[in-house]
């Protein structure tokens, strides 16, 4: 569509949002984070990645996330290039031993179970499916070696509570949008993997994994058995290069540097919890905005499993996508739903990142665009 099927609707400046990215990723890169790296654009951009310089980014990066996550003695961040769907196949060669069971309740965790499915080297996966809007449980099975659960379904707006099953797996978390936003235990989990392109206000390119011992030995192990692994997605290889700081090929340096520092932004203002409340003062902002309309509901019934930091809103009597694009037009970029989804809805980014009186004002910007929609 063009911008002339765009109803011409002016929304009060007073109520705008200071700043219009609520996409679920790319998400909202702090303006400062470049203002920073353009004060490195000749001393660190452009520069070996294998020289101190740079090499000294990939460890703060890594000490500074596991200091963000508490992330217990012996764990380790491993990195490399591809980002979170990369990270799916890696984990295919390096971390599945056998079956893998998969919790699927959206786009982003039935391609997980997709890539275990079709990867000749394992057996058919045990795939549990729940509605969409809602998420399944891990069940525990003697015949699995790996559990694959996602902590925040991006497609969706569904978050889930991350708990080990009563087994022995490893459990592997895609936190691709929840890392950064959402708190989680390090006792329940054995890898804990996302891109930065979401809560971390990053550029997209990069996995990033946490990984627990017994995941690091699970590595180590397939890599001494000689299963033929790919080079480029070896996570040995990865583990090997990420403990010296460096990644297997070249990375993209700003990528590094940006994520670099969102990570410090958030300890200097107080850590994961810091962070995961500005997500959720947003979340309340907008779930009850919600709540109290009677052309807008949230998509997830249960409240337990609505997501702090993608919020999905039907509505109801008025066309979310029209409503997408008069917001569009005024710089508030990105509400539009998950396409595959398929409902008359909005999809609102609520990264730590994003200011919560942001999302405030949003609510009364879609207040005035359907008040003047109405017949
Ligand atoms: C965005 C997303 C991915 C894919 O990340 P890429 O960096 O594009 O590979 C995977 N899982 C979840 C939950 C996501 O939100």
């Amino acid at each position: 569509m063009t911008t002339s099927d765009t109803p011409s609707i002016q929304i009060p400046r007073d109520i705008l949002p200071a700043d219009g990215r609520f996409g679920c990723g790319p998400s909202k890169v702090r303006p400062i984070a470049l203002d920073e790296l353009a004060s490195v654009a000749t001393t660190y951009m452009g520069t070996s990645h294998r020289q101190p310089t740079v090499k000294q980014i990939v460890g703060s990066l890594r000490t500074g996330l596991a200091e963000l996550f508490a992330l217990p003695d012996g764990w380790e961040i491993l990195l490399g290039n591809g980002g979170a769907t990369f990270f799916w196949d890696a984990a295919t060669f390096g971390l599945i031993v056998g079956r893998s069971q998969h919790l699927s309740f959206g786009e982003f965790s039935s391609k997980f179970a997709a890539a275990a499915a079709s990867a000749p080297h394992l057996h058919e996966p045990v795939v549990i499916t729940s509605e969409p809007g809602t998420h399944p449980q891990a069940v525990a099975d003697p015949d699995v070696d790996a559990y694959a659960l996602t902590q925040n379904e991006t497609s969706t707006g569904v978050a889930m509570r991350l708990v080990r099953p009563d087994a022995e797996g490893l459990v592997l978390v895609d936190a691709t949008s929840g890392a950064g936003g959402l708190e989680w235990d390090p006792s329940q989990v054995d890898v804990y993997y996302f891109s930065p392109q979401k809560c971390f206000s990053g550029d997209g390119g990069l996995w990033l994994a946490a990984c627990s011992p017994a995941a690091i030995t699970r590595i180590r192990e397939i890599a001494a058995v000689g299963r033929w692994v790919p080079a480029s997605l070896d996570l040995k290889i990865a583990l090997d290069n990420s403990l010296q700081n460096q990644t297997y090929n070249t990375p993209a340096l700003a990528t590094l540097y940006i994520l670099d520092r969102q990570v410090r932004w958030m300890l200097d203002h107080g850590g994961l919890a810091w962070a995961a409340g500005r997500s959720s003062t947003s979340a309340a902002t907008l779930y009850g905005w919600a709540e109290s309309r009677d052309f807008a509901s949230p998509y997830v019934a249960n409240p337990a499993e609505r997501s702090n930091v993608v919020g999905t809103i039907d509505l109801d009597g008025v066309d979310a996508a029209t409503v997408s694009k008069v917001l569009r037009t005024h710089g508030i970029v990105d509400t539009e739903a998950y396409r595959k989804l398929g409902r008359n809805q909005l999809r609102i980014g609520m990264f730590p990142a994003i200011d919560p009186e942001d999302v405030a004002q949003l609510t009364r910007s879609i207040d005035f665009v359907v008040d003047a929609l109405a017949p």
